[in-house]
């Protein structure tokens, strides 16, 4: 085959792995948010098929040909050709070392995992869960045993979620965090309890709905290809290519920054899934590179602009237009202080932006422990309760609301929480980079996203995973990534809010 034509070949498989993932996308899509109770079965049939076509279509012969000859070809092709041609030869070269009904058999327990989980957690019960949480994490190990037998296994994975992140680097991250945060909660602590109260009362959904909406258009979120849908777990997800993609929210009619912070979130996500170049659709390039990278857009969103002074002052009149009763009885000013209130708490995701890490290196100091063989799933839980006492000070009453309350390890996502904290703290560091151009909080306050996304798009977006994490970071920053950063936008927030000492009070 001569080079042109491989290359239009290579393009061609992209495109049909991509029609497929758009069928398998939509039908998952489907059983999250309208499908009946009753079509579970009917939905996993037809996955099973269709999943078992892309696995023969990504390594078969033909492909793992055009592929390795494309390899050999590298200097006549273009930096994104040689890009696609990595990024597809190496999920391949994986998925071959794995024997292949060691995969099937795999692929089966992931949907047992979770519905034992789900169970587990409904119940109390971490006992029922065990057996299959000490299978999960000897899947991993083994896998990553298969894929690379020479590394370390937890490295392995880690690499996975985040190319380029390590044990290592991961522990010198943490270590910086902690020693900064523990103090610091502890400081709030002692200072006079914040009152969420202004977020507390009788939402109605339709309301809450209304606001969802205004805060996609307010985000600069394009409504012809940006969906909204209601589901108890918020996400998003793409189909097909980054021309349609779709969020979700939940509505909880006490609380009305439980959605409204999820919309802000998961809109995050899609805003850096759709900002990929256009042509790059229907490649392996579409859509964000790495977990990190991605929670570093949504969490910037949520957090960094979402809980702003200039975004709540800007946000106030549309709460006070919706919820007229509610909102008359508070200022924009005590909205500001409920939403970054530091509480030491139970549930990860919905922790404050202070304590936020730490729940995130908790179940990082875990994980590292399994694998590496220090600690058994059996000590899981009292493990767990110990370091939530330890860093947060506070008990665990039930393993409901400890070590059963993510869902990640039932699917075998062992690796991938670091990179939720990674992302907050890259955030940061785009902030302050940001700012030396872009007049962030005069645009927040005009409820003006364009400067913002503009500066996003151009440095981070457009590149779906055409870049590595890492280039994305030395492009966006033109400095290596400083962990300090984030630590000196979370205590100049605390002490604005609780008016520690050595820093200026709140100006409202
Ligand atoms: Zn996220």
């Amino acid at each position: 085959m001569d080079t042109e034509n491989a290359r239009r070949q290579l393009l061609l498989l992209q495109e049909k792995m991509s029609a497929y993932n758009h069928a398998m996308g939509l039908i998952s899509y489907d059983g999250e948010t309208t499908a009946p109770a009753g079509t579970a079965a009917n939905r996993a049939h037809a996955l099973g098929i269709l999943s078992e076509i892309v696995y023969e279509l990504a390594t078969g012969r033909e492909t793992v040909a055009l592929l390795e000859e494309l390899d050999c070809r590298k200097e006549a092709l273009s930096q994104r050709e040689k890009r696609m041609v990595y990024l597809l030869l190496k999920d391949i070269r994986f998925m071959q070392k794995i024997p292949v009904s060691e995969y099937v058999a795999y692929e089966k327990f992931i949907v047992e995992s979770q519905d034992v989980w789900y169970s587990a957690k409904k119940n109390d019960d971490f006992a029922s869960f065990m057996p299959y949480l000490e299978k999960m994490f000897a899947y991993r190990k083994r896998f990553a045993g298969y894929a690379a037998p020479d590394a370390d296994p937890y490295d392995f994975w880690l690499n996975e979620y985040e190319p380029g992140l390590n044990k290592k680097t991961c522990d010198a991250f943490f270590s910086v965090l902690r020693d900064r945060l523990v103090p610091l909660i502890r400081a709030c602590g002692e200072k006079e309890p914040v009152s969420d109260e202004c977020l507390k009362g009788d939402f109605p959904e339709d309301k809450q709905a209304q606001l969802a909406v205004w805060l996609m258009k307010t985000m600069g979120l394009d409504p012809g290809h940006v969906g909204l849908s209601t589901t108890e777990h918020p996400f998003t997800t793409g189909l097909g290519s980054h021309l349609d993609e779709r969020i979700t929210t939940h509505y909880h009619r006490e609380d009305v920054s439980s959605s409204m912070y999820s919309v802000i979130h998961e809109g995050g996500h899609a805003l850096y899934d759709t900002g990929s170049d256009d042509d790059l659709a229907y490649t392996v390039l579409d859509g964000g590179v790495s977990m990190g990278i991605h929670e570093s857009q949504s969490r910037f969103y949520e957090n960094i602009l979402g809980r702003s002074k200039p975004f709540i002052r800007f946000l106030y009149p549309k709460l006070l237009e919706l919820f007229p009763e509610h909102f008359r009885r508070f200022a924009w000013e005590d909205v500001y202080r409920a939403v970054n209130r530091v509480q030491p708490s139970l549930i990860r995701t919905e922790a404050d932006e202070v304590t936020y890490c730490l729940h995130v290196m908790i179940r990082y100091e875990l994980e590292k422990s399994i694998m590496a063989d220090a600690l058994a799933v059996a000590d899981l839980p009292q493990a767990w309760n110990a370091l939530y006492k330890q860093y947060l000070g506070i008990n665990v009453p039930c393993d409901r609301q400890g070590v059963l309350q993510d869902s990640h390890w039932s699917f075998g996502a062992v690796g991938y929480f670091p990179s939720y904290a990674l992302g907050s703290a890259y955030g940061a560091q785009f902030l302050e980079k940001m700012k030396q151009t872009v007049d962030v909080d005069g645009a927040l306050e005009k409820g003006c996203f364009a400067p913002i996304n503009e500066w996003n798009r151009h440095r981070i977006w457009r590149f779906g995973s055409l870049l590595t994490p890492a280039q994305v970071l030395e492009n966006a920053l033109g400095e290596p990534f400083d962990p300090t950063c984030y630590l000196r936008y979370l205590e100049g927030k605390c002490a604005e809010i609780y008016v520690l000492p050595g820093r200026k009070g709140p100006d409202a």
